[in-house]
């Protein structure tokens, strides 16, 4: 059991690598060197949910369109109102959503009106029916009233000309209603990001292959194809590519050809990089990080030819760790999107976590409420880097920076969420 320590002072029994990268600094870098794709197309406001917008939407029109009620009521002049005691108005007509009462009143009258019907002429104040005494065709009421209560400006939400979404926001649904209560049938948003992937391994089969001794399922392929679709990327998977030089050549050269971004898995630990590296030397740049995280330690990041690159490690939990650290907001930095941080809470751990200074660490953790009703974390079960069941049963990172060390029930941690984070 390791015992906590904010310690930054690196010993023996430590993680501290010299060469290692920091993570923000690895993610900074990352980032510096995207920029975000040329391409747009314009969709109906239906199909661009999920979309980044690549243009600003401007209102063509007023919201709300008229001066109306926010009540159900009776609408008056505001010098109506009895400086004291009470006064009585006849009701000469209604106004209802949809349908405006078609005159002025006059002097001693007014007009009962709903939630949402236009102000008739002359009119700048409702008094909510439950504030009136109604006498046969007349209403009375008190000094108590405010003058320009309960009404709704035109153009107080949204003036004509406003800006009303900005370019490179990803569209929500409430983004999608919005556009829809201005008129707009269209928006222009940036295309579909093409991004190419495949394993490497010789130990690697495809689901309805024989697994011989030593061989094992690709995993990777399917989160991957996963955590990109949700991105709304346009994914392209490439298979698994076995650790044979034509063939990593081949295929980094036919990724090039079509993608955007290119992300493989496995091949980039320090001994057995071999045909990866030659691969990416010949048709690109990039470089071999070891990054101070775990799990996750080795990531290759540059360009091949055109296409952006990462190199992912093999290990199952560390491909997801490194995409959500790294290549997602990467990607969405890409695609246009404007805010790529992850939503990041504190709150208190209640297991023991064990830890050793020198790395930043992404243990998975399940949230949830205490007794109290406070949202608390516990880790899964066993945190190795190939145990992807205990990203199954997790539903956020707890993340434990790099100095820190062991963690004792009861301590505040940070934790990345996966809902907003996948
Ligand atoms: P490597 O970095 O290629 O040495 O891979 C590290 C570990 O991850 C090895 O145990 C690999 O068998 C495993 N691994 C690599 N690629 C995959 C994959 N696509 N699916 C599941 N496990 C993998
Ligand atoms: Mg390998």
């Amino acid at each position: 059991m390791t015992t906590p320590s904010a310690q930054p002072v690196p010993s023996c029994m430590d993680d501290y690598d010299p060469n290692s990268m920091e993570v923000n600094a690895a993610l900074e870098r990352i980032k510096a060197a995207m920029n975000p794709i040329s391409g747009f197309e314009k969709l109906p406001v239906r199909s661009a949910l999920d979309r980044v917008l690549a243009k600003d939407v401007h209102s063509q029109i007023d919201v709300p369109g008229h001066t109306n009620s926010a009540m159900d009521g009776y609408a008056i002049a505001g010098s109506q109102i009895p400086v004291e005691g009470t006064c009585e108005l006849k009701i000469v007509g209604t106004s209802w959503a949809g349908r405006p009462f078609p005159d002025k009143p006059g002097q001693n009258d007014c007009v009962r009106i709903m939630t949402g019907g236009v102000m008739p002429a002359g009119t700048d104040t409702v008094i909510m029916k439950e504030h009136v005494e109604v006498i046969e065709d007349r209403i009375r009421f008190d000094s108590s009233q405010k003058p320009g209560q309960n009404v709704r400006r035109a153009g107080e939400d949204i003036a004509r000309g406003d800006i009303v979404l900005k370019t490179g926001k990803r569209l929500i649904p409430a983004d999608i209603g919005l556009l829809a209560s201005l008129g707009i049938g269209e928006v222009v948003v940036y295309r579909r990001l093409r991004v190419a992937f495949f394993s490497t391994g010789d130990e690697l089969r495809s689901i309805g292959e024989p697994l011989e001794e030593g061989a094992i399922y690709d995993s990777n392929r399917y989160t991957l194809h996963g955590m990109l679709t949700r991105l709304g990327t346009q994914v392209i998977d490439m298979g698994v590519i076995r650790d044979v030089r034509e063939d990593t050549f081949q295929a980094f050269s036919e990724a090039a050809k079509c993608a955007d971004v290119i992300i493989t898995s496995g091949g980039v630990s320090v001994g057995e990089a071999d045909y990866v590296k030659e691969a990416l030397e010949s048709a690109g740049k990039v470089d071999f990080w070891k990054v101070a995280m775990k799990p996750g330690r080795p990531l290759a990041f540059g360009r091949v030819k055109e296409a952006y690159f990462f190199g992912l490690p093999g290990n199952p939990v560390s491909v997801m760790v490194t995409f959500y650290i790294f290549v997602q907001p990467a990607l969405r930095k890409l695609m246009g999107e404007h805010d790529t941080d992850h939503l990041s809470l504190r709150m208190t751990c209640v297991s023991r976590l064990r830890k050793r200074p020198g790395r930043v660490e992404f243990q998975r953790g399940v949230m949830e409420r205490n007794e109290q009703g406070d949202y608390v974390v516990r880790k899964t079960g066993p945190q190795g880097s190939g145990i992807l069941s205990s990203m199954t049963e997790a539903n956020c990172f707890i993340v434990l920076p790099m100095e820190s060390g062991g963690v004792e029930p009861g301590t505040l941690v940070d934790v990345y969420p996966f809902p907003g984070l996948v």
